[in-house]
């Protein structure tokens, strides 16, 4: 089913993002995490893709196919471009689409220092338009509430957004954010500029110092100062952090869920610990939303 359907058929959609293991790991070691997860009841999984030619990408149709068909969970395959050529893009959709895997991320990736594009797809709409044209995937793109960290104007995100739209994006799942305003934002400014595709909210729940500071630098997300003060109160507590940093996602969610929007994608970093806390916790505020009408 594609991911788009799935929005169509419920009011919320709660999903997970896992990535590969490393390729030093045996990739066993990801099958007691999804199936840890699976005992979640998530609508969808996602899969992260690594950048460019690397082994773990073998793995992100692999394991993509094991949680659509051993878990019978839809699966969502990321998928980059810029540092791959088309005979890889081609060679990895052949594969998606042999393993039965029907949704797709498709993305720019991130332009490695000094490196020049391997291929011929520069940005996400280029990759959006080929497999949308070359196979029957549900595809997925990525938004940046807080805008793209290459943007010098954040308008143009928005108009960004409209044309991988048009190129066939169906659905948009969102870099991850720490102030919902800025989630809020997004979704007011996409509905002036008629952007229809469902907008799903991405959030981290944080449990170390080390994660966030690697987070800012790849996103450049804004941390509010009352995320800062919990940070800096117990970041030589790795308990206390832990349970303070789901607290947060929790209270980001709740708020989410309450304002309408129509789904949270988590980032579980491969802990089912942080993923079971924090489902659990919704599991009555997910019930009551999807029994509305
Ligand atoms: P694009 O949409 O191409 O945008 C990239 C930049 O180019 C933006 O600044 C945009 O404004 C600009 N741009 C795009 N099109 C045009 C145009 N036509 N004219 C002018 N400017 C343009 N990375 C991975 O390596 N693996 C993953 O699994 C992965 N998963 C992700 C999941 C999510 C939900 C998100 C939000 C990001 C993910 N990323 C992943 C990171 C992503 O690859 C980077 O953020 C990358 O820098 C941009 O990808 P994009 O598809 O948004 O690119």
């Amino acid at each position: 089913m594609h991911i788009s359907k799935l929005f169509k058929d419920k009011v919320f959609v709660y999903s997970f993002e896992i990535f590969p293991p490393k390729a030093v790991y045996p990739i066993d070691s990801i099958y007691t995490t999804i199936d840890e997860l699976s005992e979640l009841k998530p609508d969808f999984i996602s899969v992260t893709y690594g950048a460019g030619g690397s082994i773990t990408n073998n793995r992100t149709a692999e394991i993509a196919s094991i949680i659509k068909n051993k878990y019978s969970i839809e699966a969502l395959a990321h998928l980059t471009c810029i540092n791959s050529t088309q005979e890889q893009i081609d060679h990895v959709i052949k594969d998606l689409k042999k393993k039965g895997v029907e949704n797709i991320l498709a993305l720019r990736g991130d332009i490695i220092e000094g490196g020049e594009p391997l291929g011929i797809f520069k940005n996400s709409q280029e990759i959006i338009r080929y497999a949308k044209e070359n196979s029957n995937f549900g595809i997925s793109a990525a938004c940046y509430p807080e805008g793209h960290m290459e943007s010098k104007d954040k308008s143009i995100d928005l108009e960004i957004l409209k044309l991988k739209e048009e190129a066939g994006a169906e659905h948009f799942m969102s870099q991850v954010f720490f102030d919902n305003k800025y989630f809020y934002d997004l979704l007011d400014k996409a509905e002036k500029k008629g952007i229809k595709s469902p907008i799903q909210a991405g959030i981290m729940p944080v449990i170390n110092k080390k994660q966030i500071e690697r987070i800012i630098s790849l996103s450049g997300c804004t941390i509010p100062e009352k995320f800062i003060k919990i940070i800096n109160k117990y970041e030589y507590d790795k308990v206390a952090l832990r349970d303070a940093g789901i607290a947060y996602a929790l209270d980001q969610i709740v708020d989410l869920i309450s304002s309408g929007v129509k789904g949270v994608h988590l980032y579980t970093m491969n802990n089912p610990y942080i993923a079971k806390t924090i489902t659990n916790s919704i599991s009555s505020i997910l019930a009551s939303v999807n029994n509305q009408d």
